[in-house]
């Protein structure tokens, strides 16, 4: 269930929560498109969701992901990542994961996905990068799931909700 506006924000390390679906759909998504994300099957992604929403820029979006090195990394070592660290972190809106439909947490994890890329290094290690939009977003992404207006839409209905 969404949650009411009245109750007081946790504190911020307890907004986060594993996001074992969008880490089922991430799977599926890398074995039935190994053209397009066969590079990343190696690395190591944590599926986060957040209360409060993710906001980047001052805009209200349904998710993030960033690239996770030095430090940060380091301190994540544990067992499910092969004490390797993340690679990256993707945050889902709490609020947006609990109303969106399946298609949409389908496109959303998609979208996240299309930020990664593996660097092939000179001295034969590999590292990872985030890949900025193509446009607004992935031309990839609009052939699969279409323009968008439904994620805009329930994006905006989140922000009222706020209000
Ligand atoms: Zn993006």
């Amino acid at each position: 269930m969404a949650r009411s506006k009245k109750e007081p924000k946790p504190p911020a390390d307890q907004c986060f929560a594993p996001c074992q679906g969008a880490k089922e759909i991430a799977h599926k998504l890398i074995s039935k498109y190994p053209e397009k994300f066969g590079e990343i099957v190696t690395a190591h992604i944590l599926y986060l969701t957040k209360i409060g929403g993710v906001i980047m820029r001052g805009e209200q979006k349904a998710a993030k992901i960033e690239k996770v090195s030095g430090q940060k990394k380091y301190l994540s070592r544990n067992a499910e990542n092969d004490q390797a660290g993340w690679d990256y972190i993707v945050t889902i809106s709490a609020e947006f994961w609990d109303i969106a439909q399946d298609q949409l947490k389908e496109r959303v994890v998609f979208h996240e996905l299309k930020h990664t890329l593996k660097l092939e290094k000179d001295d034969g290690s590999t590292d990872f990068k985030i890949v900025p939009h193509d446009i607004e977003t992935f031309i990839d992404e609009t052939e699969i799931y279409g323009s968008g207006r439904d994620m805009t839409d329930i994006l905006l209905s989140l922000t009222n909700l706020d209000e």
